[in-house]
């Protein structure tokens, strides 16, 4: 075992954890891969936190392989699938082979497999089910209270050779695949790893800013000059995806011998208060993640209902703003004027001004949103108008082009029909979807903002 082997265990950068996933079907993309993302935020909150990650089909060399690899690479590694009793499922084996360690019948393990046989009203334990019995020598049997195959931990010196239990400085431990049991046998990992690992476990605290209204690639150079050189051990992560940009920012909690000692909480509030004045503007506050929740309790809180109009986005605004649960507090209704005479007759679209300036339009924008407003009787309304694609664009209003209106009251004593009415024109990238879930985005983030949320 080389220096970066013991890496893995060191004080200074508490310890990590290693996966290795096994199933052909995991790599097929007949089945996606569950255990390895479970894993990968309990191992965090353990606070040994993964650091590689390997998925292996059913084949003994490869199984040998990833587990030597893992098990060079961190203190703790987990491995899961292919402990059952068919003939795929060669784990057990080959994690043996790998580390050198011999496998024992157990006689506990065999007591509770005989036990579940005959609480199914089975007699004789089939052949193949005394494999279910082995355990590591040295090593341990973890016993499966939801499925006939134990789990297994190889114990290890610090060298990575076999090691008596009680002298044990690393493990590789083997999970059933199925996720309900491999979850259910993850509390006995968790104790080996606290008596093993004690005080260089350092959990991984995190906290997650969602924004909106800026991609990636404009946000992140913002966000590192933000947060500058001296981070305190944070560390921040982008997760982008249509609608917006979460931040996830991270860091791993003191070492134990430092009594009462918040400095990861500390630290990430100094990063927080670092990237207000980037975020300003950007950021929205909603457990959930969705726009749409921010949007509510902001609406909530001032009294106010809400209603739509909308041509390219086809009623979006109003499908995502229903989906959550407690709308009806807020929420009017929406009118659905894709065609230009929708626009005329039910939202009081001035013809000329279709004629003259087009549907997408500064003007047809704000007639959209206070006619929508006014018929439904709503106190805040939004109106999107745009060219979603692939047809349709123009030079001067070409694909992704979408002019959006807000309708907000004024201040107080104003009386519905006074207050701010505004339409900005965007310009969308991507497809027809993309188009479409960034301007249903985009008004709700409009009407946030008008409300002085964010
Ligand atoms: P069994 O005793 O059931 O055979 P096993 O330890 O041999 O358990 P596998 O045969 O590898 O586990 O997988 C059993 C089931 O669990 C399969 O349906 C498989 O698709 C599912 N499974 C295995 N690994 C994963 C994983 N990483 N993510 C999601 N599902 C998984
Ligand atoms: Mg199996």
């Amino acid at each position: 075992m080389n220096s970066d082997a013991r890496a893995g265990a060191g004080a200074a950068t508490g310890t990590r954890s290693a996966v290795v996933t096994v199933g052909e079907e995991l790599l097929s993309g007949a089945t996606v891969d569950r255990n390895a993302a479970w894993l990968g935020r309990r191992l965090a909150a353990l606070g040994a936190p993964v650091a590689r990650l390997w998925s292996v089909g059913d084949r003994d060399v490869d199984i040998a392989d990833a587990v030597r690899s893992a098990a060079s690479a961190a203190p703790l590694v987990v491995v899961t699938g292919g402990l059952g009793p068919t003939a795929d499922d060669r784990t057990r084996d080959a994690a043996a082979a790998a580390l050198g360690a011999d496998l024992v019948e157990d006689e506990t393990l065999l007591a509770a497999l005989g036990a579940r046989y005959r609480a199914a009203g089975r007699d004789v334990l089939p052949p193949e089910m005394r494999r279910l019995a082995l355990r590591p020598d040295p090593g341990l049997g973890l016993a499966n209270p939801l499925g006939a195959a134990p789990g297994l931990a190889f114990a290890l010196g610090s060298e990575g050779r076999p090691a008596p239990v009680a002298e044990a400085r690393r493990w590789v431990v083997l999970l059933p695949g199925v996720p309900r049991e491999m979850r259910g046998l993850f509390a006995q990992v968790e104790r080996l790893a606290r008596d093993t690992f004690a005080r260089r476990l350092r959990p991984v605290e995190s906290r997650v800013i969602h924004t909106t209204g800026l991609p990636e690639s404009q946000l992140a150079p913002r966000v590192e000059a933000a947060l500058g050189e001296d981070r305190r051990g944070v560390e921040v992560a982008y997760l982008p995806d249509l609608t917006g940009v979460d931040l996830r920012l991270t860091v791993r909690s003191a070492p134990p011998e430092a009594v009462g000692d918040d400095s990861a909480g500390a630290a990430l509030d100094a990063a927080e208060a670092r990237l207000q004045p980037v975020l300003d503007g950007l950021r929205f506050a909603a457990p959930s993640g969705d726009l749409v929740e921010a949007v509510q309790v902001v609406l909530e809180a001032r009294g106010w209902t809400f209603a739509t109009a909308e041509s390219c986005t086809g009623g979006l605004v109003a499908e995502r703003y229903t989906r959550r649960a407690g709308a009806s507090r807020t929420f009017v209704g929406s009118i659905v004027a894709y065609d230009n005479d929708v626009k005329v007759e039910a939202l009081g679209v001035d013809a000329g001004a279709l004629e003259a300036d087009g549907a997408v339009s500064e003007v047809v924008a704000l007639q959209m949103v206070e006619g929508v407003r006014a018929r439904l009787g709503a106190d805040c309304a939004v109106s999107i108008t745009g060219v979603a694609g692939p047809g349709g664009g123009s030079p001067d209003k070409p694909v992704g082009t979408v002019w959006i209106g807000v309708a907000v009251p004024g201040d107080a004593g104003a009386g519905r029909g006074a207050g701010r009415v505004r339409a900005v024109r965007h310009a969308f990238a991507g497809d027809r979807e993309a188009v479409r879930e960034r301007a249903a985005q985009a008004a709700l983030h409009m009407l946030y903002r008008e409300l002085g949320g964010g």
